[in-house]
């Protein structure tokens, strides 16, 4: 089997030529998805902003900032020891949420990169992310922090960090749970963590 990375360079090629909905027809960049092909944990957003769009990576604007932050706190790096990838990898107009159609359209190219990632624990960032693969009738506000297991794959809902630029209020139990997703980590991934980082979050 080709090597994970060869393999996502190899959809993230096709991906850029893709037209298969109307987004393709204001973007300036296709926004694949970034971090380690060997992730054990995904996090996926919902769409590319302005920023993303601009520089053709997700999470790159405010809300990007803020999610760096939140990884950093619990050892996490999106260029080390995690992937992040969106449901449609082109920027809807005037920043609206994705329509159904569309996400049904692009959920092809994210099914591909699960297919070749494999992770153990997905993140969703947000309700459009959390409808989408968790549940259709998911209450962000209530369910955030959740964990459930669906098609052996742990899963959580979380709010999108633009929400919690919004509403900072919110941000201790966003953090909450990114705890609860380290402990998580800690508990069932095997290279997420490197052995020392490990040795001290078991130990504190
Ligand atoms: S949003 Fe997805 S399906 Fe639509 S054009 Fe872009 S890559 Fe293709």
């Amino acid at each position: 089997m080709k090597d994970k990375r060869i393999l996502l360079e190899d959809l993230d090629r096709q991906s850029s030529q893709c037209t298969r909905c109307v987004l393709c027809r204001g973007r300036h960049n296709v926004v694949f998805g970034v971090g380690n092909p060997d992730a054990e944990v995904m996090f996926i957003g919902e769409g590319p902003g302005e920023q993303e769009d601009l520089k053709g990576e997700p999470f790159v604007g405010k809300a990007g900032i803020l999610l760096d932050k939140m990884l950093t706190a619990v050892d996490l790096d999106r260029h080390k020891n995690v992937y992040i990838a969106n449901i449609v990898k082109c920027r809807p107009p005037q920043n609206r949420d994705p329509q159904p159609e569309e996400q049904e359209v692009c959920i092809a190219w994210l099914r591909r990169q699960f297919a070749v990632i494999r992770p153990k624990i997905i993140v969703c960032l947000g309700r459009i992310a959390a409808a989408r693969i968790i549940k259709p009738d998911i209450r962000i506000k209530k369910e955030h922090g959740t964990i459930i297991k669906k098609g052996g794959v742990l899963m959580m809902p979380v709010l999108h960090p633009a929400a919690l630029l919004r509403n900072p209020s919110d941000k201790p139990g966003a953090f909450e749970d990114f705890l609860r997703l380290q402990k998580l980590i800690i508990e069932n991934c095997d290279h997420t963590y490197d052995e020392e980082t490990l040795h001290i979050l078991k130990n504190s």
